[in-house]
């Protein structure tokens, strides 16, 4: 049985990006950059005003109070998007708005506050500092400077930046397409009630969710019985081996075991290879990893809790290495539990827990029961707790690492 680092690394190592495509902007959010990104100008590109206010020569208003203002002649106005106006002269001043050029040879911002308009011109009401409220050119980022590089995943403030720098469609990494696929004659379709041994289908409906999580898109989604012959056609399907469209990834549940029924195993060792089979963790152990021609596999366990821990730890690794990210892991950091651990020594376990900041360091609340079939342990836990192989006994207040489901690690923590 691999430890799981060893069975992440033999997932991880024969996976390369995928191929790069050149994505609008207004979809690139949730890619991966696959190209640099210098600026191609200096940003802001002029100088121009923090405020709404006016420029001014700041030497013409050291004296100026709210009893003793200084008058300045108003000599003229520059909205935002408003173009050059002819230089300042001492002892005017420019009504200027926000994100607007600032006149040459101003030198600060009084902002509209700090002023009058009165018959005899604009009272400024207080001194300013030399400089004041000026956005200075250049001073976000400098012409030619490295913004970006590959295998940045593509947020908010990326997305922000190339849109600042004139690229309107980043070439990016695809995205990989992944069938999920649930097995089991005991599941029915959500909008159905159970009859008797039968049970819903929520693997599926984890699974796609997961799938979009780790930004990656649906190949296809369906649900087989446990029948050996659909089993692997539909597995040739995804494969592309019989001519179809491929997934880059496959994902089933359930089935992957030893029991009569359970066809996932021998389908695959039948169409590719199995690379591998059981991790000493909990939940999961049976994980079958391997390859369909160029398709990847992952047969991962059928309770729920298991399929979700699995995924987590060896399918999104693997979507986020096909995507083209260079950051592989989540943030872990340390956690105080809160409650007790016993159990039997030998697999790593994961326990699901709700991880918060407490006083004055993270603290993390087991979610109840952490039985693999539990699915509600699952609700409310943003963090995985790591038992080691070896503890049986964890006292309450131990300090552990715990993996955060939401963030990964910032790219300097590897
Ligand atoms: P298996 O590995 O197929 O024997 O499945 C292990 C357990 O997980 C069984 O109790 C199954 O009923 C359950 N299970 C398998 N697939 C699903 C699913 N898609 N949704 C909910 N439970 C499932
Ligand atoms: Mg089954």
């Amino acid at each position: 049985m691999l430890t799981v680092e060893e069975a992440i690394e033999t997932i991880l190592r024969d996976i390369v990006p995928l191929e790069t495509v050149e994505v609008p902007l207004t979809d690139a959010f949730g890619y991966v950059l696959a190209q640099d990104l210098y600026a191609d100008m200096d940003n802001p590109p002029f100088d121009n005003s923090a405020v709404d206010g006016y420029a001014l020569f700041w030497e013409d208003v050291q004296s100026a109070s709210e009893d003793a203002p200084v008058y300045l002649v108003e000599v003229g106005e520059v909205p935002a998007g408003g173009g050059a106006i002819q230089p300042l002269k001492r002892g005017q001043c420019v009504r200027v708005m926000t994100g607007a050029p600032i006149p040459e040879r101003a030198n600060a911002m009084v902002m509209v506050e700090d002023t009058r308009r009165d018959p005899r011109g604009v009272a400024v009401t207080a001194p300013v500092r030399p400089g004041n409220h000026i956005r200075r050119r250049g001073e976000d980022v400098r012409e030619g400077a490295h913004i970006l590089s590959p295998g940045t995943h593509l947020g908010a403030a990326e997305v922000a930046m190339l849109a600042a720098m004139g690229c309107s469609a980043p070439r990016c990494y695809r995205r990989p397409k992944v069938a999920v696929i649930s097995t089991g004659d005991e599941l029915v379709e959500p909008a159905r009630k159970p009859g008797p041994g039968q049970i819903r289908d929520c693997n599926r409906y984890a699974l796609a969710a997961l799938v979009a999580e780790a930004g990656a898109e649906l190949h296809s989604i369906t649900h087989l019985p446990d029948d050996e012959a659909r089993t692997e056609a539909w597995f040739r399907a995804c494969a592309g081996l019989d001519g179809s469209d491929p997934a880059d990834v496959i994902v089933t549940s359930g089935g992957v075991s030893v029991g009569d029924r359970d066809f996932v195993k021998p389908a695959l060792e039948r169409l590719g290879t199995l690379e591998m089979w059981k991790v000493r963790m909990k939940p999961g152990k049976p994980i079958a990893f391997g390859r369909i021609a160029e398709t990847c596999f992952f047969g991962l366990p059928g309770n729920p809790v298991s399929t979700m821990v699995t995924f987590e730890l060896f399918v999104r690794p693997a979507l986020w290495k096909l995507s083209g990210r260079k950051q592989l892991q989540r943030q872990i950091v340390p956690v105080r539990l809160n409650g007790e651990v016993r159990r039997r020594a030998g697999r790593r376990e994961y326990i699901r827990a709700t991880v918060r900041w407490k006083d004055d360091r993270f603290e993390a609340t087991p979610t109840g029961s952490q039985g693999s079939g539990i699915l509600s342990s699952m609700l409310e836990a943003n963090g995985l707790v790591v038992i080691p192989e070896e503890a049986s006994h964890i006292a309450a207040g131990t300090v552990l690492p715990a993996i955060i489901l939401s963030l990964p690690a910032p790219e300097s923590s590897n």
